[in-house]
């Protein structure tokens, strides 16, 4: 990837997509915003997505560098993963399921931020578990009947599209599993509130029901029972790129924490001079180096087409928890300015937090590494 696009980004992040108010619990939401059309105008909703779609065609690589950059330059994460579900849970797998006809009406819509996207699959009882779901499919003629309810459904009350998974063979276990892509103002299609949450709170998350909701054999999203296929590949996309977003928070974090140790003093001395206090620094480099190599290594075998699943997992574990550790290390150097609200270092915790949660626990990264293990 050229220095200049990551250059670029971070400079248009910074001018142009952090807004005042987007830590409040009555938060102007980022998705369909004054900066959701600007970060659309500059090409972050459809980094990934093919030209022919109005997106760039980025591969992944170079995408998760944009989403690093735009984590650097734009102190709103709720923005950042916002766009992340959009791009890589809804656009992503239209352009690889979803039928031509289906492709051209929809992802030039996502791509200029005319549209929002989504992603449901979680529900009450199917977390981890995911493919436990409840929530049914069932043919009639020519379209399907969708029932079921659908929790933490990021970009929710807002979206245009969302890949909505149910069963279409409840005996078939994973494999009775498929996708549609509903759009807004279906009948029996009803996205509840956002609810109020810790971090991101410029991403709004609701709950998703659906109610002898019909709709079209044509919004299948490759074959009856290609659920399972379809959420693997789009968590692929996102466990890879979205979290470039982290690495990006913390770089800024070490910035931050570097010019402060070496601004405050006590005891006569710059903090920096304090050994427990530089080799926390040094750690978070070390961290945030490791997970970067990780995500970079992962994004290389992924673009040759390798199943990257083993390297994919172990960025986003290491990755997810750097953020979190990170946001501790800078909370515990900047003291109890960094627990006030003044300088947004108790934000980037909050917002660092969910990471190790969203696209797969950290337990169920471990798993997945045990498994490509042999274990
Ligand atoms: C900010 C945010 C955004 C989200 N956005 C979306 C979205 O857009 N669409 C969507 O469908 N979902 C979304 N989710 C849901 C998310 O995918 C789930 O929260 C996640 O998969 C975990 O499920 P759970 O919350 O039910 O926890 P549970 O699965 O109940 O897990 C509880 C604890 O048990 C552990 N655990 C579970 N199973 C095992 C196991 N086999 N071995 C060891 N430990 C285990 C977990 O790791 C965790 O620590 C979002 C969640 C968050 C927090």
């Amino acid at each position: 990837m050229q220095a200049s696009l990551y250059q670029e980004t971070v400079r248009f992040a910074k001018s142009s997509l952090v807004a005042d108010r987007f830590d409040s619990t009555t938060s102007e939401y980022a998705p369909g915003s004054e900066r959701w059309r600007a970060a659309a105008s500059h090409g972050l909703l459809g980094l990934c997505v093919p030209e022919e779609f109005g997106g760039s065609g980025f591969d992944a690589l170079t995408t998760a560098r944009v989403m690093e950059a735009l984590g650097y330059g734009c102190e709103d994460m709720g923005l950042a993963f916002s766009i992340g579900a959009h791009l890589f849970a809804a656009a992503m797998p239209l352009v690889r399921y979803a039928s031509p006809e289906l492709r051209r009406r929809v992802l030039p819509r996502m791509c200029s931020g005319e549209w929002i996207g989504a992603n449901a699959i979680t529900e009450s009882e199917a977390g981890s578990d995911v493919f436990a779901l409840c929530a049914r499919a069932e043919r009639d003629g020519d379209d399907w009947i969708l029932n079921g309810v659908k929790s933490y459904v990021t970009n929710g009350p807002l979206a245009d599209v969302t890949i909505v998974y149910v069963k279409t063979d409840p005996s078939a276990g994973y494999l009775g599993v498929s996708a549609f892509a509903v759009e807004r103002g279906t009948p029996g299609f009803q996205f509840g509130e956002a609810f109020e949450k810790m971090g991101l709170r410029s991403a709004p998350i609701a709950s998703l029901y659906l109610e002898d909701c019909r709709v079209a054999q044509s919004t299948l999203l490759g074959t009856e029972g290609a659920g399972a296929e379809v959420f693997r590949s789009s968590m692929q996309w996102e466990r890879a790129c979205l979290f470039g977003g982290y690495l990006g928070q913390m770089q800024r974090q070490l910035e931050t924490v570097v010019d402060y140790a070496r601004e405050r003093r006590q005891f006569g001395k710059r903090i920096a001079n304090f050994q427990a206090i530089s080799h926390r620094i040094a750690d978070m480099k070390l961290r945030m180096e490791s997970a970067r190599l990780l995500l970079y290594k992962a994004c290389c075998a992924f673009d040759r087409g390798l199943d990257a699943t083993l390297e994919i997992s172990m960025a986003k574990l290491a990755i997810s928890e750097a953020a979190v550790q990170s946001g501790l290390d800078a909370m515990q150097i900047h003291g109890g300015i960094g627990y006030t609200t003044a300088l947004g270092i108790e934000r980037e915790l909050r917002d660092a937090i969910p990471a190790t949660l969203f696209s797969g626990t950290s337990e169920i990264q471990r798993d997945l590494i045990a498994r490509e293990l042999g274990l």
